[in-house]
């Protein structure tokens, strides 16, 4: 019997389960402790924002997002193709049409070559996701969306404490947005988090992740009750998953540096064999630190790719393709206005493959990994 390499294992790196106990002794474990307090202050801390909202989960952070945007029906949001489901079901759900764009080969992400043949005045906003935690191209997107005075949101669900050109990733969009799912760097299990780096949206976004109500102004004795005042619902993150959080947070430092750690020994052990074999590694920009996120390599077909994850398998190692493009899946097509082909997300996600990757992942199960990888790939 071999011993298994799973895809991910969520750990706990510091006081973690300490904290969640003395959430429970302190009697404050709905929304709004002690917790979420700290850990929106770390959140806050990292990227600059104005204020961080915790929510249970970036999918609620993006329809928080859709929300404060009052989208619905005539307008249209531009979301990238190769990226999670609710990237674009967040906004599609208040009755916008979706564009769906194409991303660039080197980043994976899109750029404003892919998204400006989609502009129109329709267009409330521009989404994109730093894929693998390695930054878009944010300036010549961002030239773009002031051209056309739409704002741009980050889905930064995978690069918290990434940069570009030494700027924090969740600091250039009017939103960003953040998710501590099992599977993400920082995790609470399901959790995530609004960065809002427009002051002007801060007291909306208050009453509408609050179900629809001003208990804030009641809690800093601005009225004497609260009341139904707008639209929202019930977005916010238990205190119980935020003091889970502040102890993957307190970590931040040893948590990227096991993932750097980690990214690199695949590099260094698969870079100098993709030539030769005929796979690509992930390239990063000399002007962007990654989150240390996955690491991922492009075969050379979908073919060697099945036959690669089966053998794998037989070795007890989870690894998988990534993201079934949303351009054509049935909801996007109903989404959609503009049914554009995106050439470049259907080569990369008929093509990529993502191996074990997770902060405790030890050396020598990388080290198993490449070596079944490469001999996988040399046989196919
Ligand atoms: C994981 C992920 C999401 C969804 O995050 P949840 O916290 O599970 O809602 C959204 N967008 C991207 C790019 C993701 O990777």
């Amino acid at each position: 019997m071999v011993d298994r390499i799973p895809f991910n294992i969520p750990t706990a790196h510091g006081l973690e389960l300490d904290h969640v106990s003395e959430s429970l002794r302190s009697g404050r474990t709905s929304a709004d402790g002690p917790y979420s307090d700290r850990a929106a202050a770390m959140l806050r801390e990292a990227t600059g924002a104005h204020e961080v909202i915790l929510t249970t989960s970036c999918t609620d952070a993006l329809e928080l997002s859709a929300l404060l945007l009052g989208l619905g029906d005539g307008d249209v949001v531009i979301v990238p193709s190769f990226t999670f489901v609710t990237t674009a079901l967040a906004f599609r759900r208040t009755g916008a049409t979706i564009r769906f764009a194409d991303i660039d080969s080197e980043t994976l992400g899109i750029s404003a070559a892919t998204v400006e043949p989609l502009m129109d005045e329709r267009v409330r906003a521009i989404v994109a996701v730093h894929y693998a935690g390695i930054a878009v191209d944010l300036d010549s997107l961002q030239e773009l969306a002031d051209r056309w005075s739409v704002p741009l949101i980050e889905d930064n669900a995978h690069g918290l404490f990434g940069k570009y050109r030494g700027q924090p990733l969740g600091s250039f969009g009017r939103f960003a947005t953040l998710s501590f799912h099992e599977t993400k760097n920082f995790s609470c299990g399901e959790g995530g988090a609004l960065i809002l780096n427009d002051p002007a949206d801060v007291e909306r976004a208050a009453v509408l992740s609050d179900k629809g109500t001003n208990r804030r102004d009641f809690q800093h004795g601005r009225v004497d009750r609260y009341s139904w005042v707008d639209t929202g619902s019930s977005f916010r993150l238990s205190d119980l998953l935020a003091a889970f959080l502040v102890g993957q947070l307190e970590c931040q430092s040893q948590i990227l540096e096991l993932r750097r750690t980690a990214w690199r020994r695949y590099h260094d052990h698969l870079a100098p064999a993709a030539n030769r074999l005929g796979f690509q590694c992930p390239i990063v920009p000399d002007d962007r630190r990654p989150s240390w996120h996955l690491y991922s390599v492009i075969l050379d077909s979908g073919e060697t790719r099945t036959q690669v994850i089966r053998d794998l398998a037989d070795q007890g190692i989870e690894a998988t393709f990534h993201y079934i493009p949303l351009h054509s899946s049935p909801a996007g097509r109903a989404a959609t206005d503009a049914p554009l082909p995106c050439p470049v997300t259907d080569d990369v996600a008929g093509r990529l493959l993502r191996l074990p990757f997770f902060t405790a992942i030890t050396p020598a199960q990388v080290d198993r990994v490449c070596d079944a990888l490469l001999a996988s790939i040399a046989r196919s």
